[in-house]
């Protein structure tokens, strides 16, 4: 490990180098004057060019900046806030001393110095110095760990909301949408329109062309239904099996209206082949609309179950279509 030894006198400088090489402390630098140690040290650098140094031994006296003025600055300086400070004092008087710890010197070391106390003191810094530097490695390495752990946790949540098949919201993220914009829509006084869309005769699709065909075609109407949706508040999710929710924050009856017959004819675009449809040679889909401005007397699932009856009555009436609710609850 490597001490600077910053000491004006060059016969101090000589014997206490020499004293710590004798026992054993081989990577010693020397500065002559607080200035020669700060450039030493690169601190008027932006970069940290002498964080190897692990110990710095400052004499007190020095002329121009003194050892605890000098000791000061380093201890502000962020690259060696954490380096110890044992200062050399010919004059071990409380006030002196009293300087030295306010400045952030760890120990301290009278002259003239002595064999046995330069070698216990410099030890005991380097261990406590290699301590810091390990708990400093542990603590870098642990944010490392908290940092992809949380990276980890977004994708998680990102993934915890996506349907696996289709990508699109799954009905967990969807409730958790929905909820939030009923009650913001009954805070602002907002319009707020629910769209449901289900295939027409997905069964017997399923039962002519396989249920991984299914699955393709399950994928083309939520893109499709997917790419008519503009606004980013517009949520597409899939709400269960082939059946499919889109929220419409601050829309009324008739855009949502416009809006489910484009998806309507957007599937119908797809011309995925159904031959065992009864209503088309193509797939199809029926779709329910319900919305309107919602009030707190109203409960959230009302909205949806008007929809949803809307949707019955698309299927009952041939499917292919778009009904909307005639429930006046909401309008
Ligand atoms: P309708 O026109 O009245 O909606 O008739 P339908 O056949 O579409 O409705 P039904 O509810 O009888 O059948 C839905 C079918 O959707 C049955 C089920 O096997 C299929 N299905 C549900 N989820 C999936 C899926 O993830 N993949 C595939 N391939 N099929 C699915
Ligand atoms: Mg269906
Ligand atoms: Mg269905």
């Amino acid at each position: 490990m490597a001490i600077l030894l910053v000491d004006d006198s060059a016969d101090s400088r000589t014997l206490i180098k020499r004293t710590l090489e004798n026992n054993g402390f081989s990577e010693i630098v020397t500065a002559e004057s607080a200035t020669d140690a700060f450039a030493l040290l690169g601190l008027d650098q932006p970069a940290c060019v002498a964080e190897h140094i692990d110990l710095i031994l400052m004499d007190v006296i020095m002329p121009r900046v003194d050892g605890i003025e000098a000791c000061s600055l380093l201890k502000s300086h962020k690259c060696f806030k954490d380096v110890p400070v044992i200062m050399i004092t010919a004059s071990a008087d409380a006030e002196t001393l009293d300087k030295a710890f306010a400045a952030g010197a760890m120990d301290f070391i009278s002259k003239p110095v002595k064999q046995l106390e330069l070698k216990a003191r410099v030890h005991s810094a380097l261990k406590i110095k290699a301590e810091t530097d390990q708990r400093k490695a542990r603590e870098a390495d642990l944010v490392k760990v908290l940092e992809k752990l949380e990276d980890a946790n977004r994708e998680l949540s990102r993934l915890s909301s996506l349907d696996g098949l289709t990508g699109i919201a799954n009905r967990r993220h969807f409730d958790q949408m929905y909820d939030m914009e009923w009650r913001r829509a009954v805070r602002t006084g907002q319009e707020l329109s629910v769209i449901f869309l289900d295939i027409d005769f997905f069964k017997l699709y399923n039962d002519t062309y396989g249920h991984q065909e299914g699955d393709e075609c399950l994928k083309q109407v939520a893109a499709a239904a997917g790419s008519v949706l503009k606004r980013p508040g517009d949520l597409l999710a899939r709400f269960g099996g082939e059946e499919f929710v889109i929220i419409l924050p601050e829309t009324g009856i008739e855009g949502a209206q416009a809006l489910a017959e484009t998806i309507r004819a957007a599937v119908e675009e797809c011309n995925i082949p159904h031959s065992a449809s009864k209503v088309s040679d193509h797939v199809t889909v029926s779709i329910g609309v319900a919305g309107g401005q919602v009030t707190l007397t109203d409960t959230p699932p009302k909205l949806i179950n008007q929809a949803d009856k809307a949707l019955y009555e698309a299927k009952n009436s041939g499917r292919n279509q778009v009904k909307v609710s005639t429930s006046t609850a909401y309008l």
